[in-house]
Order: C-alpha cells, then sequence, then structure tokens
C-alpha cells in the first residue's frame, strides 16, 4: 500500500482480469469489486485482448474508481511461458494489435486438441462442455478446461485441474503461438505503454526468471517488475528488488484477481502512487480513465 500524501492512503491493484480473458467476473464487475475492495485505481490486463476496457471504463467512470487500461502478453522464451504486463499501450497500434490477434487465433483449436488428448486417455471431458465455459469473444486458455471439470463435478477449483492435468509440464499441454519477451517489449513500447514483467518468479520452476531474461528484457526497455505477487515466497521478493536496484526497474505488486478462478482477492498486493505516476508518466499509448 502507498501513502497518498495530504489524501492519505491510496491502494493501487495493477493486474485483474475479466470475462474478456479467464476471470469470472464481467468487466464491469470487476471494477464494481474493486470499489468494494477499497481499490481506488484498478488496471485491468486481460490476457492478450483489449475487449474488456470499453465496459470496464464505463463502470470505472459511474463507480468512481480510477482505471489503468492495460493488457498481459502471453509471451514464450523458446517455449517457457512469459508475462508481459502493459499498461496504457495504443490498442489501435498495428504492430501490437497483429501481434495480439496473431496469439488469440493461434489458441484456436488449440483447446480443442488438448481435450481430445485428456478424453483419449479416459478423462471425463468433451469440447463441448469447455466451449459452454468460453464467455463470447473471450480470449480462450487452460482455464476454461478447468471450468468445465469443475462443472462437471469432476474436480472442486481450477487449480486442482491445473495441478492434476493441465500444468505446463502436463503431457497434454498443448502450446500456442506467443511472441518473444524481448519483442513483446519493443511493441508494448512501440505502442506508447509501459511493460511490466508479470510475476517473474512464479512457483513453476520450469518458467521462473533467470537473471539473463530479465537483463535482455531490460535491455530492450522494460519498465519494472511485478515484484509483490502471491506467487512470490520472501526469496523471489528479494531476488526482484534487488534486480529492480540493479537495473533501475520500478517495483509493482497487484493482486492478479480472476474472480473466482483465483484465491487471490483484489487489493492484496498494492502499487505505490509514485510508481504508478510513473508509469503514468512514461506512457502515451491512451491516458488513464479518471475519477
Ligand atoms: P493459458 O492461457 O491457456 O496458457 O493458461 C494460463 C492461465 O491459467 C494463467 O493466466 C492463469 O490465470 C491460469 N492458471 C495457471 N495455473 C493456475 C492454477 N493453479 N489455478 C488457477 N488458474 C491457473
Ligand atoms: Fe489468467
Ligand atoms: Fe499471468
Ligand atoms: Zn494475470
Amino acid at each position: 500500500m502507498g501513502r497518498d500524501g495530504a489524501a492519505g492512503w491510496m491502494r493501487i491493484d495493477l493486474h485483474t482480469h475479466s470475462t474478456a480473458s479467464d476471470g469470472t467476473q464481467a468487466p464491469a464487475e470487476v471494477v464494481a469489486s474493486a470499489r468494494e475492495a477499497g481499490v481506488d485505481v484498478l488496471a485491468l490486463t486481460d490476457h492478450d485482448t483489449t475487449q474488456g476496457w470499453a465496459p470496464a471504463a464505463d463502470a470505472a467512470t459511474r463507480l468512481g474508481v480510477a482505471l489503468v487500461r492495460g493488457i498481459e502478453v502471453s509471451c514464450s522464451d523458446h517455449g517457457r511461458s512469459v508475462h508481459l504486463l502493459g499498461y496504457l499501450p495504443d490498442p489501435d497500434h498495428p504492430a501490437l494489435a497483429a501481434e495480439l490477434r496473431r496469439a488469440r487465433e493461434s489458441r484456436v483449436g488449440r483447446l480443442r486438441r488438448i481435450v481430445e488428448l485428456m478424453a483419449a486417455d479416459g478423462l471425463p471431458v468433451t469440447y463441448a462442455q469447455v466451449q459452454a465455459q468460453v464467455p463470447p469473444g473471450a480470449t480462450e486458455g487452460r482455464p476454461h478446461i478447468a471450468d468445465a471439470l469443475v462443472a462437471s463435478g469432476t474436480v472442486a477449483t481450477r487449480d486442482e485441474a491445473f495441478r492434476r492435468w493441465l500444468g505446463n509440464d502436463s503431457p497434454y499441454y498443448v502450446r500456442h503461438y506467443a511472441p518473444d519477451p524481448v519483442h513483446a517489449v519493443e511493441l508494448v513500447l512501440e505502442a506508447g505503454g509501459v511493460p511490466v514483467y508479470a510475476h517473474p518468479f512464479g512457483r513453476d520452476l520450469s518458467t521462473t526468471a533467470t537473471d539473463r531474461r530479465i537483463e535482455a528484457m531490460a535491455a530492450a526497455g522494460l519498465a519494472g517488475l511485478e515484484v509483490h505477487h502471491r506467487d512470490h515466497d520472501a526469496d523471489a521478493v528479494a531476488r526482484g528488488l534487488a534486480l529492480a536496484e540493479r537495473l533501475s526497474l520500478l517495483v509493482t505488486g497487484s493482486s492478479d484477481y480472476h474472480g473466482a478462478g483465483k484465491e487471490n482477492r483484489l487489493g492484496e498486493h498494492t502499487t505505490d502512487p509514485a510508481v504508478l505516476a510513473e508509469i503514468e508518466a512514461r506512457s502515451s499509448g491512451v491516458v488513464p480513465v479518471l475519477r
């Protein structure tokens, strides 16, 4: 939580998901939940899409929550998953928009292939059940398969489905196209956005960031590291703070809220107002929606 001078404490949560990707609440509902949770500034950062921006902006104006429009770009570093947050980019920047479209399109058909592999192994899931879980126009992803398994009573939670069958090291895992993280940093910058590496040291050892990867992204203009995140233990936080110091990167903290899809609660980690001010100052794609 950061101190906002005379205005008192400001709660700034810069990483959330809606039904435009794999969150379980519509964009306007995420904004309403943020307000209830006492979040003053919210970023909506759906995977590979800006589809949720317009309804979120309407709700933000109506409910008096400041909105930072963002994305979470799925990237692949030689097959290893990397997530890059991009704040306030121009959604119509041709190169960025084309890359996001390409990534979304390459996800189409992927869930069917994963489900076919699972069904061939005797798991009780069909593609029709999965399709029923994908909201119209949403960036589809493995959480929608998890939702089908929850709906049929096969597992209790998304997390159980991931732990049993949907992890990156599962035999059922199927890749989709995703840009290299250094290229994604360049694209976000070209679009006037501010790139921040999301949960760089997540619990999954196969995707946790090496110093080399972060250095390469920093050399390309990476602005910050999402250091304060539920997936980071104390060692990961210490490592992130040291790297941010050495490479002159901003430090953010956020919830990565997915509605009922994950335990993550709005505002459970927050970003300092001075860091948000720096993100705004460095952006030129779109302006924040203010109260
Ligand atoms: P995909 O986009 O298909 O690669 O799926 C990745 C998404 O799955 C991430 O954005 C997470 O939100 C979600 N995810 C990964 N692990 C878990 C988990 N253990 N529980 C719930 N959601 C998860
Ligand atoms: Fe997600
Ligand atoms: Fe992520
Ligand atoms: Zn996320």
